[in-house]
């Protein structure tokens, strides 16, 4: 039996093509070139043209909302939100997250302070969040991890018994619902990113959702250098404004939404049947029953004593391969050389054990099922049980 699994792994052939752990959607490119021949018929390439407001207007349609703002890209919307909600103080924040997230702080003049995450998802810890409280805490900025909805509700509780803006970098968490409701709508501001490598995206992109309509104005100050009229400028605004070659890959994209994230649900479920019962991987469960996943990445955990390997190990031979397994997110922000010097009370135990642990399988609606098979298998064929 062990000899056949150790011949089996032999038997596995390395793909012809790299396998990444993602690959942008396109809709059809004749939908696209029609669309630019408006484009060019308009000549209005950027500035607030005829798509953007076409994509905005689906856009509040899709999330059941009238406060929705297009950015250049999820980082500068997220800069845009904190400045808007004029949080100058202290921010806690998750280390378990792509580095803009963080940086995003710095650059409004925000100290992040660092709070351990849960283990069953990898969003913040509410009860690490309480314990991170100072007079100089401002706001809350947490994540939607892969996509998992964070612990709304007992964050809500926290945000208002402290008095502290509750912001979500939901980056990875379009197309999430939370009883019915987009998942932007929990919070005071929600960002989504729409950069290529996201479920869905306009080339680059960002979105913010907001509670409060008076904030509309000034987001839209804050990405247009804070023009108001011909002649009065009043604030130092950023550029931060979509183009219409980026709205009209939004739009289009839009109507594949539920597509795309059913063809990434039934690879979830592949990896999830095939990898079950290999010793010595965790995934994470699917998130409860009120909530509708997007299935953004398909991360799992793998403890290299029961597994037979380590996740670093693992990473090198499916690379063998050309499978392109991803290790997010390792290292936790905090070990980031541009942040290493910070100040950082809570150990973040839970932080680092999964940072060492986890990895993200491919997974994009254009992955050939066997192709999500062969992965499983191979992963298989690494692990204690098969040699
Ligand atoms: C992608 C991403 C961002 C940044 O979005 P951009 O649109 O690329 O600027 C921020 N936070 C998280 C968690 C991300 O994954």
């Amino acid at each position: 039996m062990i000899q056949v699994f150790r011949i089996m792994a032999n038997m596995f052939k390395r793909f012809p093509q790299p396998i990444y752990v993602t690959r942008p959607f396109l809709p059809p490119i004749a939908d696209y070139t029609k669309g630019l021949e408006r484009v060019w018929a308009s000549a209005h390439l950027t500035n607030h043209g005829p798509v953007l407001r076409q994509f905005e207007a689906a856009l509040r349609e899709y999330l059941r909302t009238e406060n929705v703002a297009l950015f250049a890209n999820g980082t500068l919307a997220l800069q845009i939100a904190l400045r808007a909600l004029d949080i100058k103080g202290d921010v806690i924040t998750t280390p378990f997250t792509f580095a803009a997230t963080t940086h995003a702080l710095v650059w409004n003049g925000n100290r992040p302070v660092f709070a351990d995450i849960e283990p069953d998802f990898y969003t913040l810890d509410p009860a690490a969040v309480e314990a991170a409280i100072t007079p100089q805490t401002e706001a809350i900025l947490a994540v939607h991890v892969f996509g998992f909805p964070c612990r709304l509700d007992e964050l809500a509780a926290i945000a208002g018994r402290y008095k502290l803006r509750l912001i979500y970098d939901a980056a990875h968490a379009f197309g999430v619902t939370v009883d019915g409701q987009a998942i932007g709508a929990f919070g005071d501001v929600s960002m989504f990113s729409l950069h290529a490598t996201k479920v869905f995206h306009a080339i680059e992109g960002g979105l913010l959702m907001f509670h409060d309509f008076r904030l509309r104005e000034c987001l839209d100050l804050l990405k247009d250098f804070g023009i108001a009229s011909e002649t009065e400028v009043v604030l130092p605004g950023l550029n931060a404004k979509m183009n219409e070659f980026e709205a009209l890959m939004g739009l289009l994209q839009l109507d594949h939404v539920p597509a795309i994230i059913e063809h990434r649900r039934r690879f979830d479920a592949i990896y999830r049947e095939q990898l079950a019962d290999v010793p010595g991987l965790r995934i994470p469960d699917l998130p409860s029953r009120n909530v509708q996943y997007n299935h953004a990445y398909f991360p799992l955990e793998i403890v290299a004593g029961e597994f037979g390997m380590s996740r670093d190990e693992l990473v090198e031979r499916l690379q063998e391969y050309n499978v392109f397994a991803r290790r997010y997110f390792y290292p936790l922000v905090p070990d980031y050389a541009c942040y290493r010097e910070l100040e950082t009370k809570d150990p973040l135990v839970v932080g680092r054990r999964v940072a060492d642990r986890i990895v993200c399988l491919p997974i994009y609606d254009s992955l050939a099922p066997e192709d999500a098979g062969t992965i499983a298998d191979l992963i298989r064929s690494f692990s204690r049980g098969s040699h």
